[in-house]
């Protein structure tokens, strides 16, 4: 049975820094023939806005600034030859900008201003609403999509997290420490897992995997046969 002809479901990947999650969403909807959504990445971009706008200087964010120019924000997804999908903040490509590590640093204290969630949570349901859809990030289980038929919460060893995200950067060609890539994804959980608008915690109903020690492949696998039982059970 082809799954993108039968009823569709909503997929939620939650987790922690550098677990994986785009890598396990983008593999589901590309095996299920859904839409994949990065959540992380507009909140980057929102991120990448303040910084071009200078709303960000000396190390300090102007929150009511922020908030009083988010209405000039508009952030798109578009495909690429190779269909990934490809960030565009007002119009422009910034899906390479969005992941240098000056965006990584302030990130978690932009996502964390209500105004700013409230706007992205709208649009990301907004994507939904027609589910064949898998979204990754830190609240879609508990806040985007609460009903969710299929939520898998990401879990890995610092270790291999720091490692992976490492490797990703220093093949893009950025210079990057090891330590200080590690201290960036410990103080993003730490900033993501206590504010208290949406904090990153794993759904009640989430299953959770941990990867430290299985390929990708294993876990698209397990989650590929995981969405098809439910998917069917649907049908
Ligand atoms: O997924 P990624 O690491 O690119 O996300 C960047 C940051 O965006 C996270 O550290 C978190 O602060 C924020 N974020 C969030 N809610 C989401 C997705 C990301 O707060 N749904």
């Amino acid at each position: 049975m082809d799954p993108s002809e039968l009823k569709k479901i909503q997929i939620a990947v939650d987790g922690y820094s550098a677990c994986g999650k785009s890598t396990l969403a983008k593999g589901l909807a590309g095996r299920l023939g859904y839409i994949h959504i990065d959540s992380g990445a507009m909140y980057r971009a929102v991120t990448l806005f303040a910084i071009q706008e200078n709303i960000i200087a000396d190390g300090k964010i102007n929150k009511n600034l922020l908030i009083r120019k988010l209405p000039e924000i508009s952030i798109k997804f578009r495909l690429d030859n190779d269909n990934n999908p490809i960030t565009y903040l007002n119009e422009v490509n910034v899906e390479d900008k969005i992941r240098e590590i000056e965006v990584s640093d302030f990130v978690s204290e932009i996502s964390a201003i209500p105004e700013v969630r409230h706007k992205m949570v709208a649009i990301q349901q907004k994507m939904g609403e027609n589910k064949g859809i898998v979204m990754d990030g830190r609240d879609i289980g508990t806040v985007v999509f609460p009903d969710a038929e299929l939520k898998i919460f990401l879990i890995a060893d610092i270790n291999v997290r720091t490692q992976r995200r490492y490797n990703e950067l220093k093949s893009k060609g950025y210079d990057v420490d090891f330590e200080v890539v590690k201290e960036n994804l410990m103080q993003r959980d730490k900033f993501d897992m206590s504010r208290s608008e949406s904090p990153l915690r794993q759904a009640d109903d989430a299953m959770v995997f941990d990867n430290s020690d299985i390929t990708k492949e294993e876990q698209l696998e397990k989650a590929y046969k995981l969405a098809l039982s439910i998917i069917e059970n649907e049908n």
